[in-house]
């Protein structure tokens, strides 16, 4: 009777391992940011070095995490399907324990339903391009496509700035009152232009309109808020989005160009000429270590360690 109460108390625990291995919607780990006043980080993906950089600084410092995905960076990778096995795989062979959310950044309506088919566990549909009624009929439907899959669901108001795959918006702000009309639909998080930009921000950017993320909240209640474009805004306006309802903060642009750094100056220093220095295992290695120590800076600035 004792070896049966063992035996199943084995499995049990097995049971639980593994369904912490897999991967969530970003749904709860939002919630609780929301309540607990921090944010969680999408940090995009391009390739698999990446996606172990942002993995294991996630769990080296117990930090819910989202992975986000361009449409441009899905394509690249080989396809929705090709980054689902790898990065199931990845948490299973890493004991990844930490919430994990993959995510679609930027969505079209068409790709938001090739990734809820693929295997992810979140999705990003940016309808912000629409008219307010083709944004609120296409949201609607997805929001009841990504919930019947168990997928959170995240919508945009007001374009952001900068460019997005090519896109070039205006950094426009948000309407609050449409913040609130799409919001009711169900969506579990929300996007909305408050100045902010995606790349580096100019000399001359006003900063985020604190008025417009006060009215937004005000409107939305507790709607967990996101933040695009985190690459550059200063520490103090972090703080305060935060305090405002930002929940989720997206960074891209900072872990390119700490990427991108870190390999020049492997190149410029003449590493991959010395040795087996032209081994990509060694020439990616520098870009790998600079990511981890961005993604582990943006988790203490976003107050997100052993939040998991
Ligand atoms: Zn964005």
């Amino acid at each position: 009777m004792f070896l049966y109460y063992v035996i199943l108390i084995y499995y049990v625990i097995l049971i639980i391992l593994e369904v912490k291995r897999m991967l969530v919607s970003a749904k709860q780990m939002l919630e609780k940011a929301r309540d607990e006043k921090y944010a969680v980080g999408q940090f995009n993906i391009n390739n698999l070095e990446w996606t172990k950089a942002v993995l294991l600084t996630a769990q080296e410092n117990n930090s819910p995490v989202i992975l986000g995905v361009s449409e441009g960076a899905g394509k690249y990778m080989g396809g929705y399907n090709t980054i689902v096995g790898m990065v199931n795989g990845m948490i299973k062979d890493q004991n990844i324990t930490v919430p994990v959310a993959l995510h679609l950044d930027h969505g079209s309506y068409e790709h938001a339903k090739k990734v809820i088919a693929a295997g992810f566990s979140s999705v990003m549909f940016d309808g912000s391009h629409y008219g307010i009624d083709e944004n609120i009929a296409k949201t609607t439907e997805l929001v009841a496509l990504a919930h019947e899959k168990g997928l959170s669901i995240e919508a945009e108001v007001g374009s952001i700035g900068g460019e997005e795959d090519g896109v070039v918006g205006t950094g426009e702000v948000a309407d609050p009152a449409e913040c609130k009309l799409i919001a009711d639909l169900g969506v579990d998080m929300l996007a909305a232009g408050i100045g902010n930009i995606h790349g580096k921000y100019p000399e001359n950017w006003a900063g985020l309109s604190f008025d417009v993320l006060k009215e937004i909240s005000a409107q939305t209640g507790s709607m967990p808020l996101v933040l695009h474009g985190g690459t550059g805004i200063s520490k103090e306006m972090i703080q305060e989005a935060i305090s405002l309802g930002v929940s989720k903060i997206n960074v891209n642009t900072e872990c390119q160009l700490v990427f991108a750094a870190a390999t020049r100056k492997y190149i410029e220093e003449g590493k991959d000429l010395s040795g087996k220095g032209f081994d990509p295992r060694k020439l990616l290695a520098p870009g790998f270590l600079a990511m981890k120590d961005t993604v582990k800076e943006k988790m203490e600035l976003f107050g997100s360690i052993n939040k998991a």
